[in-house]
C-alpha cells in the first residue's frame, strides 16, 4: 500500500458519513464497504503481523512528534534565554 492509496482512501472516508469500526484491526471504514479495506484482504494467520506493523507505525509517529516538540522547546529556550545574553 503506497501513500497514494492511503490518501485516496482517506478522502473517501472523509466524504462518506456512516462509518463502522472494524472488529479485527479497529480502524474505521465506510459502512457501504462489505468488508474492511484495511484488513479485508489479510488472512487470519497474517493478522498478528499486520497489527504489529500498525503498532510500530504508531510508535514511529509518536517518536517523530516527540523529537519535533523537543526541538521546538529547545528553539524557544534559545530565543528566550540564550539570545538576549548575546545581544546585551
Ligand atoms: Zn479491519
Amino acid at each position: 500500500m503506497g501513500w497514494g492509496n492511503i490518501g485516496l482512501s482517506w478522502t473517501r472516508y472523509a466524504k462518506s458519513t456512516p462509518t463502522r469500526n472494524c472488529a479485527r484491526c479497529h480502524l474505521d471504514y465506510a459502512e457501504e464497504e462489505d468488508r474492511c479495506p484495511h484488513c479485508g484482504s489479510i488472512e487470519d494467520h497474517e493478522m498478528q503481523d499486520y497489527l504489529h506493523a500498525l503498532e510500530e507505525k504508531k510508535k514511529r509517529k509518536n517518536r517523530i512528534i516527540g523529537v519535533f516538540l523537543a526541538s521546538l522547546l529547545l528553539y524557544v529556550f534559545i530565543v528566550l534565554f540564550v539570545l538576549p545574553t548575546y545581544l546585551r
